[in-house]
């Protein structure tokens, strides 16, 4: 998995709020530790991307609180990084 374009973290595993277990290329990644919304692009590299329009806005809310949350949060201090 390549690096969030905001941050530069590397992600070693993804999980899902769906029941897809593995990520593909156009599925959203929201950044556990900057809370940039991404989206697995060609060779399934992380490109930033806006929230689109075509979710259900239950589906554009459960973004935005992740988001929220995780930028409350404050991003994962280096020491704890892998
Ligand atoms: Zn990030």
């Amino acid at each position: 998995m390549s690096l969030c374009p905001e941050c530069g973290y590397h992600p070693d595993y993804a999980s899902s709020i769906s029941e897809k277990a593995t990520p593909e290329e156009g599925d959203l990644s929201i950044c556990i530790n900057c809370g940039a919304l991404n989206r697995f692009g060609p060779g399934m590299r992380l490109e930033r991307t806006e929230v689109p329009d075509d979710l259900t806005l239950e589906q554009q809310l459960k973004i935005r609180l992740s988001q929220d949350f995780i930028r409350k949060r404050g991003r994962i201090p280096e020491d704890v990084k892998q």
